[in-house]
């Protein structure tokens, strides 16, 4: 629990080279989106960087979200990062159980007030305290006390972030986000279902070399994961700039690789890192294992007209429209469609969230 060695300490007894450790630095710097520059700070700062305390809680989760982050088969870098926080709270992963399990968040909460980072997954039942409780406290009581000394607050997955799954639609426990509860802590969404594993240590890494949150978009997502969307960074998207759509799931389109937009892709409006990031330790995504993506990324993506319902028909390429605005200009006569597609475009640039309906107008 005590904070007693540097990072640097840390890593070089599990025998992390001074080599391996500027390549991850490197690294670290270009997930954070940060110049080459920056590579020097954040080896320095990483050196000299202490374990911060950090108290996980899980409340209506499915524990995706953990298996996500312990996925990994083989030791990594980013997977000894972990062993440079003090994880002193976990429901999931600690050996500790009943008393002793309660205590030691007690524990972490006293010795580390006002220092350590609390990390929730789950969405919290508002209309009955009941439907989830630990050690008998309520949920909501446990996250309130626990944020009470909390620096800063990672919300891991949809759930913690939006409200995820247990908010879907008819929504029978009053599912909340930790945002809609907490108003007076620095709140950082780190959302999917579960989260890209990279993307969770990057939040942590951030937090852990630069000593501040990482900038956020207006939904309170660290713009270097969440700042493009899938489509743009999607391996798939000259087929749909030419219009090669698969039709099923197993027609000469999907065999080909096509675009997958007509089998309900949410890739045009889900911002996630997973085109470039990719999960198993960039082995694949969903979209290269032949499925649309979900949009998992986003808030009430269960509800957003079905996995296998498209967007809308599939209309003139954004880019190119925007293009095709500049040079006629606004008034000369746009396909209304195309309008269309330059104010999401806008919208999307500014990281507002674009709903199925605005696709829809284009039908
Ligand atoms: S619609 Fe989906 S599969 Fe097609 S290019 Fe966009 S993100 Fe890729």
């Amino acid at each position: 629990m005590a904070n007693d060695k540097s990072l640097i300490e840390i890593l070089k007894s599990r025998g992390v080279s001074r080599r391996a450790f500027l390549k991850f630095c490197t690294t670290t710097a270009s997930m954070m989106a940060l110049p080459p520059s920056m590579v020097p700070a954040i080896a320095s700062a990483m050196e000299n960087a202490r374990r911060p305390s950090v108290i996980w809680l899980s409340f209506q989760e499915c524990t995706g979200c953990t298996e996500s982050l312990t996925r990994s088969h083989t030791p990594t870098v980013e997977g000894l990062i972990f062993d440079a926080i003090s994880l002193d709270y976990h429901h999931t992963l600690q050996a500790a159980s009943g008393d002793a399990a309660e205590h030691a968040r007690e524990e972490a909460m006293k010795e580390n007030y006002g220092s350590y980072l609390l990390v929730v997954d789950g969405s919290i039942p508002l209309d009955n305290p009941g439907y989830s409780t630990i050690a008998g406290i309520s949920n909501l009581d446990m996250l309130k006390e626990t944020a009470k000394g909390a620096a800063a607050i990672i919300s891991v997955g949809s759930c913690a972030a939006f409200g995820g799954l247990p908010h879907a639609n008819p929504n029978p426990t009053g599912a909340a986000s930790v945002a809609d509860i907490i108003k007076d802590k620095p709140i950082i969404n780190v959302p999917g279902c579960p989260p890209i594993p990279v993307v969770i240590t990057g939040v942590f890494l951030h937090y852990l070399t630069l000593g501040t949150i990482p900038e956020l978009d207006g939904l309170g997502r660290p713009k270097a994961f969440y700042g493009q969307n899938i489509h743009d960074r999607c391996y798939r998207r000259p087929f749909y700039e030419r219009g090669q759509f698969a039709e099923t799931f197993d027609d000469e389109g999907a065999r080909a690789g096509w675009c997958l937009y007509k089998l309900g892709c949410k890739g045009p409006i889900t911002y996630n890192a997973c085109a470039t990031m990719k999960w198993n330790q960039g082995t694949s995504f969903p979209i290269e294992s032949g499925h649309g993506c979900l949009g998992c990324s986003e808030p009430r993506f269960w509800d957003m007209g079905g996995f296998y319902t498209a967007l809308s028909e599939p209309t003139l390429d954004v880019t190119r429209a925007v293009g095709v605005a500049a040079a006629v200009g606004a008034g000369a006569g746009l396909a209304v469609g195309a309008v269309n597609q330059i104010k999401k475009k806008r919208a999307q640039s500014n990281h507002e969230t674009v709903s199925v309906d605005d696709y829809k107008e284009d039908a």
